[in-house]
């Protein structure tokens, strides 16, 4: 990795700068590295860490040490890139180039931006005081997800609450992973559970196809859905959850044991004040070619954007392909060819052991890896969560993305039999 100085003129300019080191910022930058060494990038990205996210499902069910969801960033950057320890503040996209926060500018000629997403834990009363005690946990956080397994290991009986907001979230299964972990868990080990599922929304999953098969997951387990219940206020000391429910919002407390709860997310702030985000606050690109709807030098991947997919690392893992092949195309001068599907996928933890592997593109396409019935929870998809996507996530943030199978297949309308 280099040091990116100050140029004669005062004002630091790279040919890439890269928003954001995280799954989508690195792998664009480590592959587009891969393809032309001599490309001058610069990553801005004020964290020390980089992170698994997507295995504090598992560490929240006992089943990952946490410590190796994180690695240092600056052993994630590529070598010929420059490291910015900065955040930026602004965008000008006019003037090509951002404002950091000690308010230096870096100039670029091409932008990227993978930024992901923002948590707004205040926007729910009380939370922030209570989390990581009191029985109120998040695998949203590397700090709290191993708190999940705590409450899990010292439940001994009562009523367990598990959260999905009103926003577009980041793995929109993960609400629900962790209940399935918690179940089995309980399960195994004799604990009678009163388990409740409380989403904002009014289906399972997003995707109809995965719906019902999870639907009969959660009745496996004798979990009940709670539809269009938003967590609005918590009282830890008192241990008591404050929802808005139905279409009227009438407010509704309950009583709980332990609460699982997702935060409210949204784009981040320096992006929905930016001339870069379309009016819901995301980065507006062009769902197919990734690109900026305005910005013909400016290119957003990842969970910061506006594209209509689940918000997910195999996502990114789609996408920092078609980004890396469009953003080359425009600087060559040439045509963009390559054309983002929609891809992403979610495995479902159905049990300690298990797991359902939900592939899915733009429309609700089932576009699985594998011919197998996706719907069935598999032993061998619990090895590939717990050991080949861990690995093929490294290798991806250095540029090595790996094969990609996924392709439309049909199914019978029927559902399989569903044994988590
Ligand atoms: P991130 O990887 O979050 O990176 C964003 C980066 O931008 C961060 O490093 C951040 O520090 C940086 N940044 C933020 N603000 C600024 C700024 N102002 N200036 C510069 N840099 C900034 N995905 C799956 O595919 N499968 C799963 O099973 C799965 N499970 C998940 C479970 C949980 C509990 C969570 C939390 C996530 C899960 N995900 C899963 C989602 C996946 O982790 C994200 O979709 C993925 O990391 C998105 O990549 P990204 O690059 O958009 O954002």
């Amino acid at each position: 990795m280099k040091e990116s100085t100050e140029s004669n003129a005062g004002r630091r300019k790279h040919q890439i700068v890269i928003v954001g080191g995280g799954a989508g910022g690195l792998s664009v930058a480590s592959a587009a590295l891969k393809q032309r060494p001599d490309l001058d990038i610069a990553i801005v990205e004020p964290s020390e860490s980089h992170y698994y996210q997507p295995a504090w499902t598992l560490v929240g069910g006992g089943a990952y040490d946490v410590q190796a969801t994180r690695r240092a960033e600056a052993d994630c950057i590529p070598q010929q890139a420059h490291w910015i320890k900065q955040r930026v503040a602004t965008f000008q996209p006019n003037q090509n180039q951002v404002t950091l926060d000690d308010d230096s500018v870096v100039g670029y000629e091409y932008l990227v931006i993978a930024a992901g997403i923002q948590l707004d834990w205040n926007k729910i009363e009380g939370l922030e005081e209570t989390l990581g005690k009191n029985g109120v946990t998040s695998n949203y956080s590397f700090e709290l997800a191993p708190y999940t397994w705590e409450c899990i290991r010292k439940f001994r009986g009562g009523k367990a609450l598990f959260t999905y907001p009103a926003t577009p979230i980041k793995c929109a299964g993960a609400p629900q992973k962790i209940l399935y972990l918690a179940a089995d868990h309980f399960r195994r080990n004799g604990i009678s559970a009163d388990m409740h599922y409380c989403t904002a929304g009014n289906v399972m999953f997003g995707v109809p196809f995965y719906s019902q098969a999870l639907d009969q997951v959660m009745a496996h387990y004798g979990a009940t859905p709670e539809y269009k219940h938003n967590l609005i206020a918590v009282d830890g000391p008192n241990k008591k959850a404050t929802f808005e429910v139905g279409d009227n919002k009438e407010k509704s407390t309950i009583a709980f044991d332990m609460l699982h709860v997702v935060p409210p997310q949204s784009a981040p702030d320096f992006i929905k004040s930016s001339p870069l985000a379309n009016a819901a606050g995301w980065v507006a690109v062009n769902p197919g070619t990734l690109r900026h709807d305005t910005y013909g030098n400016v290119f957003g991947l990842g969970d910061c954007t506006s594209t209509p997919n689940s918000k997910t690392a195999a996502a990114v893992r789609a996408q920092s392909r078609i980004a890396v092949s469009n953003l080359l195309a425009v600087i060559d001068g040439n045509e963009l060819t390559q054309v983002y599907d929609g891809y992403a996928s979610c495995p479902l933890t159905t049990s300690k052991g298990k797991m359902l592997l939900a592939e899915f593109s733009y429309d609700g396409k089932i576009t699985p890896s594998f011919p197998s019935d996706p719907r069935v929870p598999r032993r061998s998809y619990w090895w590939m969560k717990t050991t080949l996507l861990p690995k093929m996530y490294w290798d991806m943030v250095q540029g090595r993305p790996g094969p990609d199978w996924h392709t439309e297949r049909e199914f019978p309308v029927e559902l399989p039999a569903i044994q988590p």
